[in-house]
């Protein structure tokens, strides 16, 4: 590992922060705590810390002395001063004289001390910092010093790697016993750069910023030259010869893992799944000895509370067989459960206060011949879940390349799962109520599409937008965030749509709401319209239709977790208008379609309805341009609005609002709702 410190970088955040009233020292820290943060080998979601200890003015004008701490939740790659709280750094040294300090009596004293009574809660190794002497420390849950840590002779493999310029600590939970423990360890050898903490991390010391990131990299470049030596390879299984294809697994996989089903409401707790596979992870789900080295358990105990203590390990999926297959993956996901339940019966028993058993399910899969899935309750816990999988694979693949894999005890990983500081790093905020869900509009990179496209996105859902256009479809995407999917797809070529929900699962897992929006007017007298126009018209207001359901219905009855399916006809689908026949037919047969797809499908659970909706504003503007523009234009506008009944406007995002409703109204199908100002002729009756 290279150290990547450079002088003017440095100096540039000394010069921008010293702009804002920030001094040298947490400016340096800042700096170099990004620098290990932004390096997953480092640090990884949390895991990892960093403090400066210098001086402060508080309100009297006089000047105290601070640790500057990594607050919770913060990112270390990104962090800002105002991440790194300021503590009174004499009142937490004298708790070192407790015997005992509860978590809740530690957060509660550390808040207390904060200069700023606004600022985060600083880590929970705050008191570890602090009851150092030196003034930048650094603490990293580095992949290769795990590798060589996590063994069952660990701390022989580290001290022969490390000789006494570090010192070695012996697992306990983080919080204030492990601080005591620490400033223990270090009294007795106070010329070390650094500490094991045996089965966690690394900690540095340094007297700057430099020395103690410098010392970080260079203790973890002795460790990947360790890992680099006498090697030997996992032994592998054979596997069928006809490996399943990810898109036709992931959803048998997803409906295994949804949980909290209930019939009579209709509703289900969904997951979503984040695929990753490379060599090395195909190495890893391949290896003869998988049942024993991935499920031993976490690599650092943090991880526990996004991977669960052990992964989900299913059988590899023969194409041939994937009835026999769904059947094994539920057996594995039962198997899993009960294991987790007596998991936990077992260490509640030896626990006070008693706890609260969590969800049960695995966060992450291995699916030999294919690869890895993380699972959250979003796209980004579960990418999050996914991110640790791929480090686990890494630090275990090189602890058995070495050696054999070893973490903590059951019990120690039970304590850190079930420690309520460790929880509250997730947050309890309530879910919204299309979250867990897998929103795909055709269409969707304007218009009414896009405007559906945000209004899921709103509610929670993940969304994947299909445009004709790509760049139409990218620009929808970026719109809403990072994670949206912009797929271009034409929806008359069947081939185009397979490929098209293939990519939404293999991004998130399966669907369970498809909007079928795309479609476009065609014109001509019935009595002398050329056939190749109506046949144009059916492709894309009919067909396209049916080809987007039909491959939402085949990935929802493979998930089992119900499903909903949307149309946007039009009230050219009820009141035929002059000339527009080759448009109004296939609008008709479509809402028949709604209502053939509602009777078919309703014992599978997937509801189908439609938004009936008429000369709705579109386009690429927003509707505030819409708004302003029409405004402008006064009179001109007036036949959109002239053909309703109530006279108004009828904007995208009110389409929009029709779609979302219907999306999780459980107990509606074969409904439609009509979004057009009033037009009697094309009501519903
Ligand atoms: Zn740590």
């Amino acid at each position: 590992m290279k150290s990547r410190w450079s002088d003017s970088d440095a100096e540039a955040f000394v010069a921008r922060y010293a702009a804002t009233g920030v001094n040298r020292d947490l400016a340096l820290r800042t700096y170099t705590t990004r620098l290990l943060g932004s390096d997953p080998k480092l640090v990884l979601h949390g895991g990892g810390n960093s403090s400066v200890k210098t001086k402060a003015r508080d309100l009297l004008g006089e000047e105290v002395e601070v640790i500057c701490v990594k607050g919770s939740g913060w990112d270390m790659g990104n962090i800002e001063p105002a991440g790194l709280p300021a503590v009174r750094l004499a009142e937490l040294r004298r708790l070192r004289a407790l015997k005992k300090l509860s978590d809740e009596d530690m957060v509660n004293f550390q808040r207390v001390n904060l200069l700023d009574s606004s600022a985060p809660n600083p880590s929970v190794e705050t008191l570890l910092h602090a009851f150092l002497p030196h003034k930048f420390i650094d603490h990293t849950h580095s992949t290769a010093v795990l590798a060589l840590t996590d063994q069952p002779d660990g701390e022989a493999v580290v001290r022969e790697v490390y000789g006494d310029r570090l010192a070695y600590v012996p697992y306990t939970i983080p919080g204030f016993a492990l601080a005591k423990s620490v400033a223990d360890v270090f009294d007795r050898n106070p010329k070390v750069e650094g500490l094991v903490l045996l089965q966690h991390g690394l900690f540095t010391v340094g007297g700057d910023a430099r020395e103690a990131y410098e010392r970080m990299i260079r203790f973890v470049t002795m460790a990947e030259e360790r890992l680099a030596r006498q090697r030997k390879k996992l032994a592998l299984i054979k596997l069928p010869a006809n490996i399943a294809r990810l898109p036709d697994i992931a959803p048998i996989l997803r409906g295994a893992v949804a949980i909290e089903r209930n019939e009579m409401a209709g509703t289900v707790k969904r997951q979503i799944l984040c695929f990753r596979t490379s060599p090395a992870i195909l190495d890893y789900v391949n290896g003869a000895d998988i049942a024993r080295y991935s499920q031993q358990g976490v690599v650092t105990p943090d991880h526990t509370i996004r991977t669960k203590n052990w992964p989900l390990i299913v059988p590899a999926p023969d194409a041939h067989k994937l009835d026999d297959w769904k059947k094994a993956v539920h057996a594995a996901v039962e198997a899993f459960v009960a294991r987790y339940h007596e998991y936990f019966a077992r260490n509640n028993a030896r626990t006070e206060p008693k706890k609260k058993e969590l969800d049960p399910l695995p966060r992450v899969i291995l699916v030999p011949g294919v690869g890895l899935f993380g699972i959250g309750a979003s796209a980004r816990d579960a990418a999050i879940a996914a991110d640790i999988a791929e480090n686990t694979v890494e630090a275990i693949t090189d602890a058995e390349a070495i050696g054999s894999y070893a973490c903590i005890s059951e019990a120690d990983m039970f304590d850190v799962e079930y420690w309520s500081l460790e929880q509250a790093k997730l947050g309890k905020a309530a879910e919204k109520v299309l979250a867990r869900q897998v929103c795909v509009i055709t269409g969707g990179g304007s218009g009414i599409g896009a405007a559906t496209a945000k209004a899921m996105a709103a509610e929670g859902a993940e969304i994947a937008i299909l445009d004709r256009d790509h760049d139409m479809a990218v620009k929808a995407a970026k719109a809403i965030h990072s994670r949206a999917l912009a797929i271009s797809c034409d929806v008359t070529d069947p081939l185009s749509v397979r490929a098209a929900f293939d990519k939404v699962v293999d991004a998130f897992g399966g669907v369970d709401i498809v909007v079928s929006n795309a479609g476009a007017a065609w014109q001509g007298n019935i009595g002398s319209v050329d056939d190749e126009v109506l046949r144009k018209s059916f492709e894309l207001n009919f067909f396209a239709h049916q080809s987007v359901a039909q491959n939402a219905v085949r990935i929802m009855k493979s998930q089992g977790t119900y499903g909903c399916l949307l149309f946007n006809t039009s009230k050219q689908a009820v009141n035929p208008g002059k000339d527009f026949g080759p448009y109004g037919l296939p609008k008709a047969a479509t809402l028949f379609l709604v209502r053939q797809y509602a009777l078919d499908h309703g014992k599978d659970g997937i509801r189908a309805n439609a938004v009936n909706a008429d000369r709705v504003r579109t386009g690429l503007l927003t509707d505030e341009m819409v708004a302003a523009r029409s405004k402008a234009r006064g009179v001109s506008e007036q036949s959109y609005m002239s053909g309703n009944l109530l006279g108004r406007e009828v904007y995208a995002s009110e389409v929009a609002e029709a779609f979302v409703y219907l999306a999780h109204a459980e107990k509606t199908t074969a409904g439609v709702i009509t979004v057009d100002g009033g037009n009697i002729e094309a009501s519903m009756r």
